[in-house]
């Protein structure tokens, strides 16, 4: 067996560069350069799949392994291509993807860095970079990479029910406890207090405002009469960036009420402000860039949603802690999110660990493993964000933010002079993502108006657009379409209550430039010309995967 594992006194690393080599000779056969899916054939379902495999005694052959990988392969997405405009998912660089992959031949385990050599420096280091960011003293600061947004938002309130009673990571929550987040907020906010036994109904969701932003009286009223209640607050989740709007919350007026709220009730605690950044943490990149002379020459709209959104994440220095997605906006493969809280002894239960200054840390005395949530950890995280950080710079990911705001600023006003596609997402999002309906002629009513019609109205325009999407679904199992857009409830809701579902091109890859835009509006226009000719008809046959439902409710 050893032939599997690298020889420690012949290291030959050509080795492992030869199975990739295969494993992409076999993986590409399926690849079609010029489309965003990886074409598929598999008619199967999960079950019949599984029929086909057992496990051998022999073993079998790396290369009909290879093939099987390959095969299975079919229906994936390369996010790095321009037709990928389905959420928030992003291509990994190229450096991230070989430096976590190499390591992984060492398994440097981020339990503790006696056996990792120096390579939990990387974690401190990235920690330090983003506390540098976000205006706080990384000496004072702590953090550390974990499994997900979600587990970000999970230490969040954990360490917030620290703040209420540090005895109840020994003796167990006591006391009636709630958490706010808003109606905009991801659903694992809730999910989060689930996981903790505070139940994701003490969660209270907070109405917002249309630019999806909190509301702040609503807060207040709803966090006072919590606390007469004899309520306790574990944790405010505010948002720094939501998935398809990319609101971010006013942190800073939020902060305010808090500490109105701890004086006017006398409490012994400070209930946590968390700011849920995994995706708007990377609008930092712009602080101190130059608007007035806008040397990366950022068109008008894109300068102005650049700079607003770069002004309310900056307040998120305010806040006590904030999560960072590096496997969302940073541009790493999965899983790479990280933690980071202004006072670094709220890392740790101070029943069990009392933590080690910034100062006093030295090889072999560093063990996240004391107190975070994982025992074993992956480096994986910490190796790709850092090597991000540093190869892209500051420029760099003004340059892929700037550009993603860039072009889709650019979509938005082809898709809205061809008349046949309304952009519903123009005043109420400062993000990059859009949203818009197919309209059955340039006559059909404004999205914005669907509300006053008859019930049919509405229906017979929200078919029209989901039969598009379906017939493009079609197209792409066809071959014919080269991008792959999704259908969404979006956050919009219609005047009459309802939300009907649209059309969403959510770009993620540099590679998403205007002449992709251009291509694209083209594409689809004329894919929208061939749908009129056969909508009455239509029946969606073959599809890439299960469709999304028709949403109006
Ligand atoms: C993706 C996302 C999460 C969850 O993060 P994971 O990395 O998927 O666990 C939480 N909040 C927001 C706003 C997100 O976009």
């Amino acid at each position: 067996m050893k032939e599997y594992f690298l020889d420690p006194f012949k290291p030959n690393f050509s080795n492992f560069i030869e199975q990739l080599m295969q494993l992409n000779d076999n993986v590409k056969q399926y690849i079609r350069n010029d489309v965003a899916r990886v074409p598929s054939s598999i008619e199967e379902n999960y079950a019949t799949l599984l029929s086909k495999e057992e496990l051998s005694e022999q073993g079998e052959d790396l290369d009909a392994i290879y093939s099987k990988l390959a095969y299975y392969s079919q229906g994936l997405i390369r996010w790095n291509h321009p037709g990928a405009l389905i959420n928030v998912n992003p291509p990994a660089s190229i450096p991230s993807t070989a430096v976590s992959s190499y390591f992984s031949l060492f398994s440097p385990n981020g339990a503790q860095d006696m056996s990792t050599g120096y390579l939990l420096t990387t974690e401190l280091a990235v920690v330090k970079m983003l506390s540098q960011l976000a205006d706080i003293d990384y000496k004072q600061s702590g953090g550390y990479f974990t499994f997900g947004g979600k587990s970000t938002n999970i230490h969040a309130i954990k360490h917030g029910l620290q703040r209420i009673s540090k005895d109840y990571g020994t003796n167990g929550i006591r006391d009636d406890v709630v958490t706010f987040s808003s109606t905009q907020g991801h659903p694992c906010h809730a999910e989060a207090c689930n996981w903790l036994g505070i139940g994701d109904k003490n969660c209270i969701r907070i109405s917002t405002n249309k630019m999806g932003e909190i509301n702040l009286e609503e807060l207040e009223n709803s966090m006072s009469a919590a606390l007469e209640q004899g309520k306790k607050v574990a944790c405010i989740t505010l948002n720094g960036g939501t998935t398809i709007q990319m609101t971010i919350d006013p942190i800073k007026k939020v902060v305010d009420i808090r500490d109105r709220l701890v004086k006017k009730y006398e409490l012994e605690y400070i209930p946590r402000i968390h700011i849920d950044s995994v995706i708007g943490w990377v609008w930092l990149f712009f602080k101190n860039y130059d608007f007035a002379t806008n040397p990366l020459n950022f068109s008008g709209k894109a300068l102005q949603k650049l700079q607003r959104q770069m002004k309310r994440i900056s307040e998120i220095r305010y806040a006590d802690s904030f999560g960072v997605d590096f496997h969302k906006t940073g541009f790493a493969p999965y899983l790479s999110s990280v933690y980071i809280t202004k006072d670094k002894s709220e890392l740790f239960d101070q029943n069990h660990y009392k933590g080690i200054s910034y100062d006093e840390l030295e090889y072999g005395n560093y063990s996240p493993f004391q107190y975070t949530l994982e025992l074993s950890r992956p480096l994986n995280g910490a190796l790709a964000a850092y090597v991000n950080l540093k190869s892209f710079g500051i420029q760099g990911f003004q340059k892929i933010i700037g550009g993603l705001m860039d072009a889709s600023e650019y979509l938005k006003d082809l898709l809205t002079d061809t008349k046949r596609f309304e952009i519903i997402n123009n005043e109420d999002s400062d993000g990059f993502v859009t949203l818009f309906v197919a309209k059955e002629d340039m006559n059909s009513p404004s999205f914005f108006d669907l509300g006053e019609l008859q019930a049919d109205a509405i229906e017979q325009f929200g078919q029209y657009n989901y039969k598009f999407y379906l017939f493009l679904l079609e197209k792409q199992k066809k071959g014919e379409c080269w991008f792959s857009i999704d259908y969404s409830t979006g956050y919009h809701r219609l005047s009459n209550g309802k939300k009907l579902g649209v059309l969403k091109a959510y770009p993620m890859t540099p590679y998403f430039d205007k002449q992709a835009v251009e291509k694209l509006t083209e594409d689809i226009v004329r894919f929208q010309q061939e749908f009129d000719k056969v909508k009455e008809t239509f029946v969606v046959k073959e599809v890439p995967h299960k469709p999304r439902p028709f949403v109006y409710r």
